[in-house]
């Protein structure tokens, strides 16, 4: 067989495999499967929300040749997008909290993004890293010979237009359709959102759940339309407490709420005995799967999202020093 070949980076972007998780299948009786976005060129799964929201910019021409694109992010867009813009001949502007892992930043500087380090505020505070994107752009369009655009992840429906069309569509070509579940956290709602609208297209009733960190306001949204969450989690670039455009066209049908504690052990068994090293993300939608898993009983098909992979986080899920001050069970290995 021939294998594809690609005219230029986006094209490395999406076609992910579907990987079976053997411990927690077994675990459950169930079929669980992970959706390998760590394999997209800039690690993660929002290289495809960055190519979607910059394909959806230049197709309606507000990005123009040369223009410059700023965003407010966890990081991984910020890696997207910088990729992409470096590609495709355009800049990128990235700003984004100083909470977020050192080796992501270290990433973006590599790659050559403009970066802007904010502090970690709440929303409701004008120097949120949202707002200072918006503000940045605005400010940029005015500066910039070739104009700025606000990317706008969080309420930009490109980005849950593209997991509509690439991971949704994939997932159920990839399962032949042979699918009872799909379960994934939130960071700004895109990849659920789409893949749940795509799915729920093809079989109306295949059953969407949302896994939600503790410190995130959505699964108290979901159960009882209240939007407050407790606690914290050390996963990065999910867990928030806005119901953005890209949320609201979701539609889910379980919620569960999942602790740090719960979800870690899974992602250091994988590493252990299935050699995959994953993010904090994947850890909690792991979990999520296995919850989703006992609620629908042994026999059944689950997919979840793999999201991006643990090197980008050593200094954290996997320093014992930083897991033990996080209240958090190191494994033994990890002193080593
Ligand atoms: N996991 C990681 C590591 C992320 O960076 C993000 C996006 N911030 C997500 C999950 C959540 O994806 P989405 O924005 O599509 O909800």
């Amino acid at each position: 067989m021939l294998l594809p070949s690609a005219k230029s980076m986006p094209d490395l972007i999406g076609n992910t495999p579907l990987l079976h998780l053997k411990q927690v299948s077994e675990l459950t009786g169930c079929t669980i499967l992970g959706k390998a976005e760590f394999l997209n060129p800039g690690g993660s799964v929002k290289d495809r929300t960055a190519l979607g929201i910059i394909r959806d910019a230049e197709k309606k021409g507000t990005l123009k040749p040369g223009g410059t694109i700023v965003e407010g992010t966890a990081g991984n867009t910020g890696i997207g997008l910088t990729l992409i813009a470096n590609a495709l001949g355009y800049r990128s502007v990235v700003v984004m909290p100083h909470s977020q892992s050192r080796e992501k930043i270290e990433l973006l500087d590599l790659y050559g993004a403009d970066l802007r380090l904010v502090t970690a505020t709440s929303y409701s505070d004008p120097n949120h890293y949202i707002h200072t994107a918006r503000r940045l752009a605005e400010s940029l369009n005015e500066t910039e010979p070739n104009g700025a655009i606000w990317a706008r992840q969080f309420d930009n429906v490109a980005n849950c237009d593209i997991h509509e069309t690439t991971t949704g569509q994939e997932i159920w070509e990839q399962t032949g359709g042979s699918i009872d579940g799909f379960i994934c956290a939130v960071g700004t709602g895109g990849t659920l959102a789409g893949v749940s609208r795509a799915l729920k297209a093809h079989k109306p009733d295949v059953t969407i759940g949302i896994a939600d960190p503790m410190g995130s306001s959505l699964y108290n949204y979901f159960t009882n339309g209240e939007l407050r969450g407790e606690g914290r989690s050390i996963a990065e670039g999910i867990g928030i407490s806005l119901v953005t455009d890209n949320l609201r066209r979701a539609s889910v049908d379980e919620a569960f709420e999942i602790s740090d504690a719960e979800a870690l052990p899974y992602i250091f068994d994988i590493l252990r005995h299935e050699g995959l090293c994953l993010g904090g993300s994947s850890a909690i939608n792991i979990a999520g799967a296995v919850r989703l898993a006992r609620k629908l009983g042994p026999g059944h098909t689950i997919v979840t999202i793999l999201c991006d992979y643990g090197d980008r986080y050593k200094s954290k899920l996997f320093n014992p020093v930083f897991l033990e001050n996080m209240g958090l069970p190191a494994p033994d290995w990890t002193r080593n």
